[in-house]
């Protein structure tokens, strides 16, 4: 197939200073924590991005000077020449394809608190530092600015021996110290960097002109800026400070990277933002300011979008981290007119809560996100079947799903067998709450591509009991049947069952809503989860006009979003609905309509709570009756898996990449259970 003319102008290319982007796609910058700890995943992770089509690849936030470090994250980093080689393996993997490769110098300033040098961070003037760490930064000495320059220009110059073709100066997320001149509430000098706009912004002006006089005749240099932070008059906003700070800096960089800030507006969730583009309020005034090209980004997946972003003169480049991340092969995609094999991202930031917690990146749609050195594992290729052995895939789940295709991608003769009359095991239900709709893409790609492919057999409305399979006689299968929610009330917070419960027809679990039950009005909910069900089905509930309480032993509610930069916006929402939050609280027991309360730190301080229906969201038990059944003959077969959540309850993302990885190693002679990765070991020499 071949490209529809409609989205020739995609493939456009586009000057940026004294380089050429082949193509209108482009990675804007993005953490992966892969880094400068794991440089040679670095380059296969940018890489095959390049082989994927993106016309631009960047790397990520990078070190610029010892006085700043991220840890305990791994970014990019170039201290001195001794950096050098780890980027140089990065361009040239990108270079191999024809694309651009981008460096983001970066200086934290007060955002990172220096946990590995131990200096005090340099900031516009006395302020404390971002998270929870009890230090403050320092105001920077007329020196310091000296120096803050000096050290761009030296990072920019080891940039450009390391191959980059662009060179950013940063000043978004609320991450750096550029940026934080800009803002009133850091910089609070009384001299020429201070005060004015004009003065707040000369420290930019003046890094950009060090920095293009130093590697502009070979680098084009990008401006990462943050037009707007979205707290009203709190913050820099886009129709004042934000406008005039673009029209003061207009001609002065060759590129335009824009955005909103801090990390959890620019990275917005479909749950907060679900529509394609949801920066553009904030950025589309920018090219009507200046000549030089502009990138943008918003979840773009839709080839039709990114053609209205460029014919209405939004942008000029379609930025991308988390499409790219989910397909790095979109561009190739919309080129070969195979629009439906792309792999839309679905806003879940599951890849930024591995950055959040310093962990190299991972995916929901891309299981080999990551993989790419590490596994050898690529996002469009898979080994060729080893045999011409039939399989059988119990359970068509996110594991399920997985397992199935890309065993069909290998060529093996795949039987799926699903019990309900629909694929997509969680998903159905999960998508239906509110703002989770894009989670149905898990399934509907994989769905389609299954669909697709003569060598698989999907049987819809088959629940297979042991007897039933050991009848198939297909040697290799796997056991995918998934999780339920348990009634005992035992997760996080109870090893051992909470009285009350048992035989209690007030509780329900996130199966029995999602199955149709209609709670009462009065609702209690219990979250010893701590992702995204206790919240959403609170707003779900609320919506519907119920009362609602959440109890959760955690100190926040949905505790585990804020990895996923979602956690303030659903304590946000939830107040505005009306919900209330009671947290660090635990279930101690329940009566028929009451439930008894106490503090998890001071167990004295106790409360009653009266409610139509309990729903209770703790943990999940595998659904492994078929598997352990089928295990008790396991002689009978050659292969015999369970995958997904009825070998380990967990997120979307971890079923789908053991869906694939049990497909990966299926007759590839590994042990499953411990593979043996391509390790980065530092040399000792
Ligand atoms: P996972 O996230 O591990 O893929 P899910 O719970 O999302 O798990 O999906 C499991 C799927 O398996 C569900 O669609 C369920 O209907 C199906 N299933 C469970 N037991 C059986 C069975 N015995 N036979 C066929 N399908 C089953
Ligand atoms: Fe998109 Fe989720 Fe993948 Fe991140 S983890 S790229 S948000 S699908």
């Amino acid at each position: 197939m071949s490209r529809d003319p409609k989205y020739d102008i995609l493939f456009e290319p586009v000057e940026i200073g004294p380089v050429t982007a082949p193509n209108r796609f482009y990675q804007v910058p993005h953490c992966n924590t892969l880094g400068h700890g794991r440089p040679r995943a670095e380059a296969a992770n940018r890489g095959v991005k390049a082989e994927g089509g993106w016309g631009v690849i960047c790397n990520q936030e990078t070190e610029i000077h010892p006085t700043f470090d991220a840890s305990p994250h791994f970014e990019g980093r170039i201290w001195d020449d001794r950096d050098v080689p780890q980027h140089r393996l990065m361009t040239d993997a990108v270079h191999e394809y024809g694309a651009l490769a981008g460096i983001e110098l970066c200086y934290g300033g007060l955002h990172a608190p220096n946990l590995y040098s131990r200096i005090a961070p340099l900031a516009p003037s006395h302020v404390v530092v971002h998270g929870d760490y009890p230090l403050q930064a320092r105001a920077m000495t007329k020196r310091d600015i000296a120096d803050l320059r000096r050290w761009h220009v030296d990072a920019a110059k080891r940039a450009r021996v390391a191959g980059y073709d662009i060179v950013y100066v940063y000043a978004g997320h609320d991450m750096s110290v550029i940026q934080h001149f800009f803002k009133r509430q850091y910089n609070r000098r009384g001299d020429e960097y201070g005060g004015s706009l004009e003065n707040r912004v000369r420290l930019a002006r003046e890094i950009l002109l060090d920095v293009k006089d130093a590697v502009g005749h070979d680098c084009a240099i990008a401006f990462r800026f943050a037009t707007d932070e979205l707290r009203g008059p709190d913050g820099l906003q886009a129709a004042e400070e934000g406008r005039e700070i673009v029209a003061l800096l207009a001609e002065i960089p060759d590129l335009w990277d824009v955005n909103v800030s801090g990390w959890d507006n620019d990275s917005a969730t479909a749950r907060f933002e679900p529509v394609e583009g949801y920066q553009e309020p904030f950025t589309a005034f920018v090219k009507s300011l200046t000549s030089k090209p502009v990138v943008g980004v918003g979840r773009f997946t839709s080839a039709d979008a990114m053609v209205s972003q460029i014919k209405r003169g939004v942008l000029d480049l379609i930025g991308a981290a988390r499409p790219s991340i989910a397909d790095p092969f979109l561009p190739r995609k919309i080129d070969e007119g195979r629009l439906e094999d792309i792999r839309e991202c679905i806003g879940c930031n599951i890849c930024v809560a591995q950055d959040m917690m310093a962990a190299p990146i991972r995916c929901t749609q891309n299981p080999t996100q990551g993989e790419e050195w590490k596994q050898g594992w690529h996002p469009e290729r898979i080994e060729s079947a080893a045999s011409d052995a039939a399989v059988l895939v119990v359970g068509g789940g996110p594991a399920g799903l997985e397992c199935a295709l890309q065993l069909a991608n290998r060529g093996y003769r795949v039987n799926l067998a699903e019990a309900g009359d629909a694929l997509g095991g969680r998903i159905a239900f999960e998508s239906e709450l509110p703002g989770m709709s894009s989670y149905a893409r898990v399934r509907d790609y994989r769905e389609y591509q299954l669909g697709q492919k003569a060598n698989v057999e999907i049987y819809l409305g088959n629940r297979l009991e042991a007897r039933d399979v050991l009848e198939l006689e297909i040697p290799h299968v796997f056991v995918a049947t998934g999780a339920h929610w348990r009634r005992d009330g035992i997760g996080r917070q109870h090893a051992f069952a909470i009285d009350g419960l048992e035989g209690n027809d007030r509780v329900l679990t996130p199966d029995d809503l999602f199955a149709g039950a209609v709670p009462g009005q009065r609702i209690l909910i219990y979250d010893d989860d701590h992702y995204y069900l206790g919240g959403a089905f609170a707003e779900r509930l609320r919506g519907e006009g119920r009362e609602v309480v959440l109890v959760t032993p955690a100190p926040l509610v949905s505790s585990w979003t804020v990895n996923t930069l979602e956690q303030e916006k659903i304590h946000a929402r939830l107040l505005d609905l009306g919900v209330e939050i009671v947290t660090a609280h635990e279930l101690l027991g329940v009566e028929t309509g009451a439930a008894t309360i106490a503090d998890v730190f001071a167990s004295s301080h106790r409360r009653r709570c009266e409610f139509d229906h309990l729903v209770l969201i703790t943990s999940r038990a595998p659904k492994d009756e078929l598997f352990t059944a089928l295990d008790a003959e396991a002689g009978r077969f050659a292969t015999l898996r369970s995958i997904g959540d009825c070998h380990a309850p967990g997120t979307i993302a971890a079923a789908v990449y053991d869906g694939h990885a049990a497909a990966r190693h299926f007759e590839s002679g590994e042990d499953v259970y411990a593979p043996l990765y391509n390790r980065e070991i530092p040399a000792l020499d």
